[in-house]
């Protein structure tokens, strides 16, 4: 019989599940509205179990093994504890104990981005790759880092959090109160804010400020737009400084990038070569493979998947 195990996508309004089994398929999908408002209590126990329970019914005739749960934040998955989401206002919650009471299945959790980085590894464009760094530009930047064939945690759990490196010591404040992280300057709402500051001062541009997206942005720069054309030269020179620092720390062979942000990456990859080659000059970064990544909408189901049939000894 197939072994099959249950991978949950948590976010801050909406939680996602499915059967995978040990080649990274899907099937059984189930979903649910989530209201942040709501307790860690209510949630867990008013929507991802019976979401978590829906799917073990529609997948009645399968050999289902484990429970992998996917967090917005930073966890504790030794004890299966969610450190703290900010988008779901949860501090110290106990994901682990009561999910696992009441669907009697081991259960494990991982930080969502880094849950992405571990389906990459096992379903996706990592696979055989042993050092590879994915990146998620949204509106944020996450992101999971495989070195030496394994997802580096770091001591608390924290290493990853690479949309919080520093790319302009006087930038914009960030969201998590430094000053020019790359995530206040490149992602999304980095470049749109860019954007509408250009506009304040006067630069003529077809762009309107009003509901502003990065799409609009990219639309514009295939016209020829000076500005938008700048905004995405820019925005591929601070992803070359971040980049760079990557790749001096772990050398990877791949990156991988996903989010809507990536389909722009013929307007931004020209300025972050070059950027990047400027900036690390001890590694040889000519020879970095830039892809995309496999999953996108399905990436955390999938993730954290691969991460509770690697902790059951499924897949190495
Ligand atoms: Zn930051």
């Amino acid at each position: 019989m197939d072994t099959f195990v249950i991978g949950v996508d948590l976010g801050g309004s909406h939680a996602a599940c499915g059967c995978v089994d040990l080649d990274g398929n899907i099937s059984c999908m189930c979903e649910t509205e989530i209201d942040r408002e709501n307790s860690a209590d209510k949630v867990i126990n008013e929507n991802l179990i019976p979401l978590i329970e829906e799917c073990k019914n529609k997948a009645k005739d399968k050999n289902i093994v484990g429970i992998g749960i996917g967090i917005p934040g930073r966890t504790d998955s030794k004890n299966g504890i969610c450190v703290f989401a900010p988008n779901l206002n949860w501090h110290d919650v106990d994901v682990k104990t009561p999910i696992e009471k009441a669907c009697k299945l081991p259960v494990f959790i991982l930080n969502d981005a880094r849950a992405m980085a571990t389906g990459e590894k096992y379903f996706g464009n990592g696979k055989g790759i042993d050092n590879f760094v994915c990146i998620a530009i949204g509106t944020g930047i996450g992101g999971g880092i495989v070195a030496g064939g394994k997802l580096i945690l770091g001591a608390d759990e924290a290493a990853g959090e690479i949309g919080h490196i520093t790319v302009e010591p006087n930038g914009p404040v960030c969201g998590c109160g430094n000053r020019g992280c790359v995530e206040a300057l490149a992602s999304r709402l980095g470049i749109v804010k860019r954007a509408e500051e250009a506009i304040d001062s006067g630069v003529e541009t077809v762009l309107k400020k009003e509901n502003l997206t990065s799409k609009d942005i990219f639309d514009a720069a295939k016209q020829g737009d000076k500005l938008s054309l700048k905004i995405w030269e820019d925005t591929g020179i601070y992803l070359g400084r971040f980049i760079a620092n990557l790749a001096t720390t772990v050398n990877p062979q791949r990156i991988l990038f996903s989010g809507r942000v990536s389909g722009a990456s013929e307007l931004f990859l020209p300025s972050l070569k070059k950027e990047l080659k400027e900036r690390a000059r001890m590694v040889p970064v000519e020879k970095i493979e830039f892809m995309k990544a496999k999953f996108e909408d399905d990436a955390g189901i999938v993730g954290n998947a691969g991460r509770a049939f690697e902790c059951l000894g499924y897949l190495k």
